[in-house]
């Protein structure tokens, strides 16, 4: 059924308090959501089925106990800033502090004595995280200093941009480190006050930026984008972006939830103006932090109603359907699946794992 909401001056005497766009059959819809307007009842719906996460996102289930009342009491924190148990997260210009054993990345914190030595020297920002296991756990960026090495005991790590590390199955430690790294980026570029231009000082133990002029404040930013695998019977929809690190590489689609919009309107946008395919039903999957640098993705299944493609040259340079079979052997079909530490990566898998 067809809702039809009149336009402005055809007869609206129902004294409605806001004014209507003056377009004619601007909302169609069916149940409680916007569907797109060509669709039509001759538009074959696969059965839905519903994918649970089979397991956790790379950079989520931290162990912390982020206990944001600590940040209220500067005693407290000054008590564990000198506490030689106290564990510090490293961040050096976006970079965490890693070492390899056998193989697997392990994630390196410092002591609280050596911690002590290095803001000494460098004096650099630090916000506290949380607590592990009682003892208190601080972010410290020392991206003042050129080469963090001569500074650090030797054979502790290096530091290496998170993502390169290759984290394939989701570890605690990989969200400490991204929890570390989004909010000393976050704190780096948000010295200045957006509202009046003038300096910021840092409140609540590094989780508020507080204008000294206007007293504005202002809090760390998450930004929603939403990452969806469209599918239409037993193949999905993956495209191929310029962006993308290898030139092999095919992902879901992706993009950043707009002001107004629900996250399942953004899923159903961002597709159609991608790819040209109208999407129907969206369902929820699973979310991951990605502080890469400030977001968290979203993601969702989107059932395609139509197969068509007509990709957007300014976001995708290819975008095809491509079957189970294909998916799983991608290697044999010339392309590669999304990182293994990627929510595509796990959307991916876990529809795959239905059918
Ligand atoms: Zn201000």
């Amino acid at each position: 059924m067809w809702l039809r909401i009149k336009s402005v001056g055809d007869d609206v005497t129902g004294g409605y308090p806001w004014s209507i766009p003056n377009r004619e059959n601007i909302a169609p819809f069916v149940g409680p959501w916007h569907v797109p307007r060509q669709r039509t009842q001759t538009v074959e719906r696969p059965k839905v089925t519903l994918i649970l996460a089979s397991r956790p996102n790379v950079y989520s289930s931290s162990p912390l106990d982020r206990i944001a009342t600590r940040r209220e009491e500067p005693e407290w924190i000054a008590e564990k800033l000198k506490d030689p148990e106290t564990l510090f997260v490293p961040v050096w210009r976006s970079k965490n502090l890693i070492r390899s054993t056998e193989g697997q990345p392990e994630a390196v914190y410092i002591s609280g004595s050596m911690a002590h030595t290095l803001r000494m020297q460098e004096d650099g920002p630090w916000a506290f995280l949380g607590v592990l296991d009682d003892r208190a756990v601080f972010a410290l960026d020392i991206s003042a200093t050129e080469d963090p090495v001569p500074l650090l005991p030797e054979n502790l790590g290096s530091f290496v941009d998170l993502r390169s590390v290759g984290w394939g199955v989701p570890r605690p430690e990989a969200s400490v480190l991204a929890h570390a790294r989004g909010l000393m980026h976050w704190r780096q570029r948000h010295k200045f006050c957006a509202t009046c231009g003038n300096p910021n000082e840092v409140k609540s133990s590094g989780h508020m930026m507080l204008c000294t002029v206007c007293k504005t404040q202002h809090f760390p930013r998450t930004d929603p984008a939403v990452i969806m695998l469209v599918h239409r019977g037993d193949r999905a929809l993956l495209g191929h972006s310029t962006r993308f690190p290898k030139a092999t590489m095919y992902s879901t689609l992706a993009g950043f939830v707009e002001p107004g919009e629900t996250l399942e309107e953004a899923v159903r946008r961002e597709v159609l103006e991608e790819s040209g395919v109208q999407v129907g039903d969206v369902h929820y999957h699973s979310s991951q932090p990605w502080p890469f640098p400030g977001n968290i993705m979203l993601g969702f299944y989107a059932e395609g109603l139509t197969e068509e493609i007509t990709i957007d040259t300014e976001e995708l340079v290819d975008a095809k359907w491509f079957s189970r079979d294909q998916m799983r052997n991608s290697k044999d079909h010339g392309f590669d699946l999304p990182r293994a530490d990627s929510i595509a990566r796990r959307l991916i898998e876990d529809w795959l794992a239905h059918g």
